[in-house]
């Protein structure tokens, strides 16, 4: 192979990766976004929710307890979605979390460092997805910070 074949070869290697990489941070960016847009949706309906109690307490309609199962339906689907959006931005950096302890650990183990469970079978059980939420990007934001 000639030095001009070689160099087009590097070339269009380091292209490649570069183009991965940027391909990698806009998913990134992308999800982060619609995550903070469900994470500000459940939080209206929180205070919405709220407002809706009070309502009952002043006995002003009594219809609010339907709303109010509304509304929590409505958070509960808002919270799968940002575990799905969790779970593929961890994807993105080979992260996965520990279906035992909920550490964030590599994709590639087998079992967990932190408590030893087998990793054979990854689901996550019902958590607090506004905490979730807060962990990964904590995780993500540290490992901007360390490159
Ligand atoms: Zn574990």
């Amino acid at each position: 192979m000639d030095i001009f074949d070689r160099i087009g070869k590097t070339a269009t290697k380091a292209y490649q990766f570069t183009a991965d990489k940027t391909n990698k941070l806009s998913k990134e960016a992308k999800l982060r976004i619609n995550m903070n847009n469900k994470k500000s949706q459940i939080n209206t309906l929180y205070k919405e929710i709220g407002k809706s109690v009070y309502r009952k307490h002043l006995d002003l309609d009594l219809e609010e307890n339907d709303i109010i199962e509304e509304k929590i339906k409505n958070i509960d689907i808002l919270s799968d979605e940002i575990k799905n959006i969790s779970n593929q931005l961890l994807d993105l950096k080979d992260i996965k979390e520990c279906k035992n302890c909920y550490s964030k650990i590599l994709k590639e183990y087998k079992f967990c460092p932190n408590c030893g469970a087998n990793q054979s079978e990854n689901e996550i059980k019902n958590c607090d997805v506004q905490d979730y939420a807060e962990d990964t990007l904590e995780i993500l934001n540290d490992e901007k910070e360390n490159n």
